[in-house]
């Protein structure tokens, strides 16, 4: 009960924290960002002077500082939502005001703590001497550290990005690797000599590896359900050169290729993204001896389509039906437009039943998401799919692709609106009879 009532607080903490921290950053339009940098300053004030006395006992043995759990975390955060939305020029800022107010700070605590040991008695004073040699160190120590944190924030977010589809898993490690090299570091920076070392690693590392999963929570819904507005997309050039610099750079480099990679009416990878993305996928499924669907798409008459309502009624029905694809399809499954009205799908991890399964859902989903959009639409249509199995049918994407599409065909040849596994179609029972032409 103790301890339930010690994780309703810290979650609430947190809460209120991550809550105002994505409010001001959604508010920057009318109050500047400014007004988030200058609260993220106090935050850090704050978290130092908590993190030095202040110590929850939040599981048995375990002493949590909201400190640094909260606060502190709460900067990485910041920076983590900054560069996803921004860019890494704009955390530079936030990052070059907390590490010159830090240092100015470090000083002046030196400063009044020689002041303090020069005055001659009596001097109006509740602290001991030492904090004023402390306190410096551990502020110094965690600006080079919170540095190396936000380089490691950026680059691993990045580097994550490549191997983690899934945002929330890939929000949360980056955060959790940050944390956890940063507890490592500071603490054995600021505190090797401390009788309690290992405890105070030890609550630095579980409260923010708590916290931290609440933010990335916090930071994947915001993600989700944000709208891609942005800022600060057209500024002047800047003639500073930095680390930032070239990590903008990079993210602006990656967002060209993300836009080359696609296709432009419906905004699904195209078909340059599925040569370079396939014989991966490929490669992956065989050395994992898992299997792997490549499915290969057709509308069905869409000619007719085109010609009785117009090329312009037909390029919605590719937007509904990349919209179809891209519902229908799991986080790691890739939706390309290989070309005109045919698309191809990888699932990763899908055998046979599976990937008939899904062909079936997909036929489904067209038909009950058309009601939805039936003013835009002329007309339903129907799919027919062909299903290649790697690396059981074919060990390479040509391949993959030319097995895929003879029994594409064959389901054309057998009447359409069907999904084709087997070489052999005539009895096939996923065949449907709605046929809207
Ligand atoms: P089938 O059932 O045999 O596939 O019949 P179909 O009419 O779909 O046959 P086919 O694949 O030959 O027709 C493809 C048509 O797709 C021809 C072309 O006019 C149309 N098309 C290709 N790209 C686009 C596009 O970007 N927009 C529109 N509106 N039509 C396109
Ligand atoms: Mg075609
Ligand atoms: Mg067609």
């Amino acid at each position: 009960m103790e301890y339930l009532y010690q994780f309703f607080f810290f979650t609430a903490e947190a809460l209120l924290v991550g809550l105002f921290i994505i409010t001001l950053f959604q508010l920057r339009n009318k109050f500047g960002i400014a007004t988030l940098y200058i609260s993220l300053g106090v935050f850090q004030h704050m978290q130092s002077t908590l993190a030095s006395f202040l110590y929850f006992e939040l599981l048995p043995g375990f002493f949590v500082s909201p400190g640094s759990a909260v606060l502190f975390t709460a900067g990485l955060f910041a920076i983590l939502l900054i560069y996803i939305k921004e860019d890494a020029e704009e955390s530079r800022n936030l990052v070059y005001g907390l590490i010159f107010a830090n240092i100015t700070l470090s000083l002046f605590t030196l400063l009044i703590g020689a002041h303090v040991a020069g005055t001659p008695p009596p001097v109006v004073a509740d602290v001991p001497l030492e904090f004023f040699i402390y306190q410096p160190r551990v502020l110094f120590l965690g600006t080079i550290v919170l540095v190396l944190d936000v380089f490691l924030v950026i680059l691993s977010y990045e580097y994550l990005g490549r191997y983690i589809k899934q945002l929330f898993i890939r929000i949360y490690s980056t955060m959790a690797f940050v944390l956890i090299f940063d507890s490592i570091l500071f603490i054995s920076l600021a505190f090797y000599e401390h009788p309690q070392y290992l405890s105070i690693l030890q609550a630095s590392l579980i409260g923010k590896l708590l916290v931290s999963a609440l933010y990335s929570l916090l930071l994947y819904v915001f993600l989700k359900f944000e709208t891609q507005r942005s800022l600060f997309n057209e500024r002047s050039g800047h003639d500073f050169k930095d680390m930032f610099t070239f990590l903008t750079y990079r993210q602006k480099y990656e967002q060209l290729r993300e836009k080359a990679l696609r296709d432009p009416l419906t905004g699904l990878y195209n078909r340059g993204y599925l040569n370079e993305y396939l014989p991966q996928e490929i490669a992956t499924a065989t050395r994992a001896c898992r299997p792997m669907a490549l499915l290969m798409i057709d509308i069905d008459h869409f000619k007719l389509v085109n010609d009785t309502h117009g090329h312009q009624a037909g390029d919605k029905i590719l937007e509904f039906v990349a919209l179809v694809m891209t519902k229908t399809a799991r986080d790691m499954d890739v939706v390309c437009r290989y070309g005109g009205e045919e698309f191809t799908i990888i699932l990763p991890e899908t055998n046979k039943n599976k990937a008939k399964a899904f062909g079936g859902r997909l036929q489904e989903n067209l038909v009950m998401l058309f009601p939805q959009f039936i003013h835009e639409l002329p007309c339903i249509v129907t799919l027919t799919i062909g299903v290649c199995i790697v690396p059981d049918e074919a060990s390479n994407m040509n391949d993959a692709l030319a097995y895929a599409d003879k029994r594409l065909y064959n389901g054309k040849l057998s009447g359409r609106n069907c999904v084709v596994v087997d070489d052999d179609t005539s009895a096939d029972p996923n065949k449907k009879t709605i046929d809207a032409h």
